[in-house]
């Protein structure tokens, strides 16, 4: 193997082996082979990536704020003349159709750094006259070293959805994606070397959660940690970095509920849902894995949504004509398999989908799963509780509004919901009731980078975008002067 298929770590400005010389495998989730090799880091490799942003955060800090937009905007047109590469990449890694990461994943990392340029210099902190002589004023100022930590399911979206404000807000980053999607933010060191940014303020430390997410989590000079990827793994960091004081933003899991109403536009329902709920392979936290129908159009909806969902093509995720790539790895395949026969087992019926798919040719190996819809669970079984995070979804019978709200709310998840109606009452009224953190009328993941993004109960604690992402990644300090 070739020393470029090898994703090295980027310290201090430049790639570096891991100090243990160790290495993981990389897989193609669609033929099933290993394709580079990713650093395995320790510790040591998060020490050495610690003392570089440490070194590195006064001069990044004191940079005026639109000297570092520059800096942003720089990365951002690097990633853009690069992106037909980076989707090929991103969909090399993750399984995800090339299509969709070149129309959603990569157009998203640029929008990202372009955002985050603009908005720090706009960003403004308060200030409060007391009275003719005394005027408190507020200092907004970056934390230092700020911990950026990732998932595999939108690998450049969600790690520049971080670093972006957090290099924005004049911290210094030790990020870490995905052991299992380390491509992309390796080729996005490589564009910020060549954009001029200086060495030191983006470390990226590549490896396991135990190893070396952990080792973030806890190492002394992070004062914040930025944390994207499942609930077990948030509750894990919580339970590791709150005794150590340190700033936490948790974005977790999601058992998203989709409220369809009798007087919605019945046809842009349909099409929406089968995006929202099997859009890269279900594999998006915010898809809608319960969908509650009225009684009334249930039937109808049913029939016409089990028939388009069947006509979703699964396949090598290079062709244009596929819907469906990959999933991300074969024990999450065995997963999502394993819900699906537990549905079974808890009285729910398999409407269509569940079925390993083998593709012809360079893809045989991989690990696809034709989409599923599942009609007849209790709500309270584990399938329709907990997150499967796959193609798969649950349709619900529903005969009043108080009763798809109630069940809707009904599980310890509180990310998105997606309500569909005509009667703008109704959505008012549902919107302010449902125990989420983002809802979606008529629509689904329609995004506004300046509105806040993230979850309640177990899906999450803080939230992202606009002004809370810069004041996250900043601490106030409040001073008070008295002036004779
Ligand atoms: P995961 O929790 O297994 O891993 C996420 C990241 O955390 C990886 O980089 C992993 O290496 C790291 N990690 C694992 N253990 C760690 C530890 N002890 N300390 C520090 N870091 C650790 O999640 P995943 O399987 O990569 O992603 C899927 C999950 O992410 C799903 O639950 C999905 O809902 C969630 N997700 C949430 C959002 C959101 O915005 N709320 C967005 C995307 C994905």
């Amino acid at each position: 193997m070739s020393e470029q298929e090898r994703f090295l770590n980027f310290i201090n400005g430049r790639f570096v082996p891991p100090q243990g010389g160790d290495y993981w495998p990389v897989y193609e989730p669609a033929t099933g082979h290993v394709f580079a090799e990713v650093a395995a880091s320790s510790r040591d490799d998060v020490q050495a990536a610690c003392a570089a942003a440490e070194a590195a955060f006064p001069a990044w800090r004191d940079l005026p704020s639109e000297k570092r937009a520059a800096l942003l905007q720089t990365i951002a047109n690097k990633i853009e003349a690069h992106q037909d590469d980076l989707a090929q990449l991103e969909s090399q890694d993750t399984g995800k159709p090339v299509a969709l990461a070149r129309s959603v994943d990569i157009p998203r990392a640029v929008a990202n750094f372009r955002f985050f340029a603009g908005a720090i210099q706009h960003f403004a902190s308060e200030c409060h006259p007391t009275s003719s002589d005394v005027l408190n004023y507020t200092l907004r100022q970056p934390l230092g070293v700020v911990g950026c930590i990732s998932p595999w399911n939108l690998p450049l979206y969600l790690f520049t959805w971080k670093i972006a404000p957090a290099l924005a807000a004049g911290n210094c980053v030790v990020g870490k994606p995905s052991e299992l999607t380390p491509a992309t933010a390796t080729r996005l060191a490589q564009l910020c070397l060549e954009a001029g940014l200086p060495p030191g303020v983006l470390n990226i430390v590549h490896g396991t959660g135990t190893d070396v997410g952990e080792a973030i989590c806890t190492h002394p000079a992070v004062r914040a940690i930025s944390f994207t990827g499942g609930t077990t793994t948030g509750s894990r960091i919580a339970a590791v970095a709150a005794p150590l004081f340190k700033k936490l933003s948790l974005e977790l899991g999601g058992k998203n509920p989709v409220l369809i109403f009798d007087d919605c536009d019945f046809e842009t329902t349909l099409a929406t849902t089968i995006r929202s709920s099997f859009a890269n392979q279900g594999e998006i936290c915010l898809c809608g894995s319960r969908i509650f129908v009225h009684d009334r159009i249930y039937d109808r909806f049913k029939a016409e949504f089990v028939a388009r969902v069947q006509q979703l093509v699964v396949g090598d995720p290079r062709d244009v004509r596929t819907d469906q790539g990959a999933l991300i790895s074969a024990q999450h395949l065995a997963k999502v398999r394993n819900y699906l026969a537990l549905a079974s087992a808890e009285g729910g019926t398999i409407l269509c989908g569940g079925d390993v798919v083998t593709p012809p040719g360079r893809c045989a190996g991989g690990w696809f799963l034709t989409p599923a819809v599942i009609e007849g669970l209790p709500d309270q079984c584990r399938t329709s509780q907990e997150e499967i995070f796959g193609p798969v979804v649950s349709l619900y019978r529903f005969q009043t509004e108080e009763d798809a709200v109630q069940r809707a709310n009904a599980t310890p998840y509180g990310l998105a919901a997606v309500v569909w109606t005509r009667s703008l009452d109704r959505a008012h009224r549902i919107a302010a009731q449902l125990h989420v953190g983002i809802v979606w009328v008529n629509c689904w993941m329609l995004r506004d980078l300046r509105t806040p993004f993230g979850g309640v109960k177990q899906s999450g604690v803080g939230r992202e975008g606009g002004w809370e992402a810069l004041r996250f990644f900043t601490e106030p300090k409040n001073v008070c002067i008295k002036f004779s």
